[in-house]
Formats: C-alpha cells, sequence, structure tokens
C-alpha cells in the first residue's frame, strides 16, 4: 500500500489563487504516494475535475435537513469526494466539536462510503500532564465506538505540534503510532493506517516518512504555497 501525502489547505486561499495553485501543481504531483487535497469544500470540484483525490475537511453527519450552512456526507460523495477528515483539533477546538458528534460524523461519512481520516491527539497541557496516551486512548474508544473500520485512517496529531514549528521526536512519533495500532488492533482486530500531523516541512518530512510504523503525513501550512509544497514532496520522491 502506498503511504498517504494529506494535505489540509484549511480555509486559506481564492478562487483565481486556487486555478493558480491548480495550474502550479499540474503534472508535478507523484504517483509513488496516495496524494489527498483537503481544500475549502467550494473548491471541492476543481481539484476533482483536474483528477485529484480529494477530501472535506469537515462534514455534517445527517445526508439532509435543515441544517443551514452544513454540507452532508451525502453531498460530499454525490460530488465525487473521496475522503473526510473528521475530529480536527480545530473543529474540536473553535467548534466545541465533542467525542458524541465526532462518532456521529465518522458514522455518517462511512454510511455515504467516505473514507475518514479521524484526528486524535493530545494539547500541550496533557502531554505536560503525562496524559498523552490516555487522551488518546479515550478519543479512541469515544470516537470510533459501534464503527467498522475497514475505510478508517487515523491521523495522530499533537495539538501542540499543529502550525507551532515544533514537533515530537522521531521516536516519540513512532511510540505513540504504533500505541494506536495496538489499542485499535487488540479492540477491534484490524490493523489501521495511521499518519503523522503537526508541523510536517521541508526540513522534517523526510525523517517522519522514513518511521516504520507512519504510514503518511497530513501536512497543513506546508501544502499552502504549491511551488514549497512540491518542492517538499520532491525531497521524498
Ligand atoms: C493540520 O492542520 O492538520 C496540520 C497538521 O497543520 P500544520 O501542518 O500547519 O501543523
Amino acid at each position: 500500500m502506498k503511504k498517504i501525502i494529506a494535505l489540509n489547505l484549511k480555509m486559506n486561499l481564492g478562487y483565481k489563487e486556487i486555478l493558480d495553485y491548480i495550474k502550479t501543481i499540474q503534472n508535478k504531483v507523484t504517483d509513488n504516494y496516495e496524494v489527498i487535497f483537503f481544500p475549502t469544500s467550494i473548491y471541492l470540484d476543481l481539484f476533482k475535475k483536474s483528477g485529484y483525490l480529494v477530501g472535506a475537511q469537515n462534514v455534517h453527519f445527517e445526508n439532509k435537513g435543515a441544517y443551514t450552512g452544513e454540507i452532508s456526507p451525502y453531498q460530499l460523495k454525490s460530488l465525487g469526494v473521496d475522503y473526510t477528515l473528521v475530529g480536527h483539533s480545530e473543529r474540536r477546538l473553535h467548534f466545541k466539536e465533542n467525542d458524541i458528534l465526532i462518532n456521529e460524523k465518522v458514522k455518517g461519512a462511512l454510511k455515504n462510503q467516505l473514507k475518514v481520516i479521524l484526528c486524535v491527539g493530545e494539547t500541550d497541557e496533557e502531554r505536560l500532564s503525562n496524559k498523552t496516551y490516555s487522551v488518546i486512548e479515550n478519543q479512541l474508544k469515544n470516537n470510533l465506538q459501534n464503527i467498522d473500520l475497514e475505510d478508517v485512517t487515523i491521523a495522530y496529531e499533537p495539538v501542540w505540534a499543529i502550525g507551532s514549528g515544533k514537533t515530537p521526536t522521531k521516536d516519540e512519533i513512532d511510540e505513540v503510532v504504533s500505541f494506536i495500532k495496538k489499542k485499535v488492533k487488540q479492540e477491534n482486530a484490524i490493523d489501521i493506517r495511521v499518519l503523522y500531523g503537526g508541523s510536517v516541512n521541508k526540513e522534517n518530512i523526510k525523517d517522519i516518512m522514513s518511521i516504520e510504523s507512519v504510514d503518511g503525513v497530513l501536512v497543513g501550512s506546508s501544502s499552502i504555497d504549491p511551488n514549497y509544497l512540491i518542492s517538499m514532496i520532491d525531497i521524498i520522491d
């Protein structure tokens, strides 16, 4: 199986900038990895029509209804969207998404054959009080309740590493990723893929991708400038 490079563009870039972005990456995205773009939802179709795998940054749990401003998993699937992120720490923090809601979103997405990348990870405070493993164990237990995990990938994203320029050491990443795999195997008897996310950049991508337990990366800020992105992927291609 190819390692994954998931690119979370977050809430960045205007329409003209996205057209330029797609032009800049044309014929430059490697086949050696499963590269998935997670642009703002209004641009999903542009990436899809250009032949890329695409994912939504967020999804509602219902297929339709009176939920002004939301996008349903059914709607995403009908557009040809392949993946969705669920439980990104920015959603947990700024939009108060709790474990019950996240579990509902995972279920709604899978019901519509959207593949899910579920984000888990500890805050700085939790890390400093030695709660990393218990926090992650709880997130896995609560977010994945009553779910068939075949189309689920986990992204280990320490909240303190996101957008901060700080990353755990290779050994720390390996330890947490291996812990996640072990827990999921114990509870669900399935080998799950686990990505690392948090301040991945040109300087550290080679090291992080070389960790055997890591099945890929989830990249935020380093994916916003298409020239930087291509030169970063070139390093591991
Ligand atoms: C993210 O938003 O998932 C992320 C990993 O961001 P950054 O790469 O900017 O830390």
